[in-house]
C-alpha cells in the first residue's frame, strides 16, 4: 500500500487519477513487486464458511471466516494508536458468514460479514501474512 501511495502522490503530468494508476501499474510491474503479490483467485466457500486466496506464486491459503473476522484491523477492531486490540474474539461466532466482499483499488479486499461489520481492509501483503497454511504457520 505505501508503495502504490507513494507513486501516485509523486508529481506528474498525467493529470487523471486513471492515468496516474495506469502508470503505477506498469511501474510495479516491472519491478515484480507489489502487483506480483496480488491474489489471482479469492474464492469464497460458503459451505465450509472459507475463503480460498491463491497467490501468484501457486501459493494457496484457506482461511476460515472467523479468523479472518477475528484479526480485523480496522479503527474499531485495533486501537488506532496504541495497537491495542479492541476486539474480543470470543464475541465472534463460528458460525459467521461473508455475504460480500469487494475489491479496494488493486491493493485490498473489503469483506462484509454477517455480523453487519464491514470496515476492515485487508491489503494483499495482510492477506498473505494471515495466510493460516502450514508452511507460513511454522
Ligand atoms: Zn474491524
Ligand atoms: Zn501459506
Amino acid at each position: 500500500m505505501s508503495v502504490v501511495g507513494q507513486v501516485v502522490a509523486k508529481p506528474n503530468s498525467t493529470g487523471t487519477v486513471e492515468r496516474t494508476q495506469g502508470v503505477v501499474q506498469k511501474e510495479l510491474d516491472r519491478k515484480g513487486e507489489p502487483m506480483s503479490s496480488t491474489p489471482t483467485h479469492i474464492l469464497r466457500r460458503p459451505e465450509t464458511r472459507t475463503l480460498l486466496v491463491r497467490w501468484p506464486d501457486d501459493h494457496e491459503g484457506i482461511y476460515r471466516y472467523v479468523d479472518l473476522r477475528r484479526r480485523c484491523c480496522c479503527a474499531h477492531c485495533v486501537h488506532e494508536i496504541t495497537g491495542e486490540k479492541l476486539l474480543d474474539p470470543t464475541t465472534i461466532s463460528e458460525d459467521l458468514d461473508l455475504p460480500q466482499m469487494s475489491l479496494v483499488g488493486n491493493y485490498a479486499i473489503k469483506f462484509r460479514w454477517s455480523d453487519g461489520h464491514d470496515q476492515g481492509l485487508y491489503t494483499w501483503p495482510y492477506l498473505r501474512e494471515l495466510c493460516p497454511c502450514d508452511a507460513c504457520a511454522s
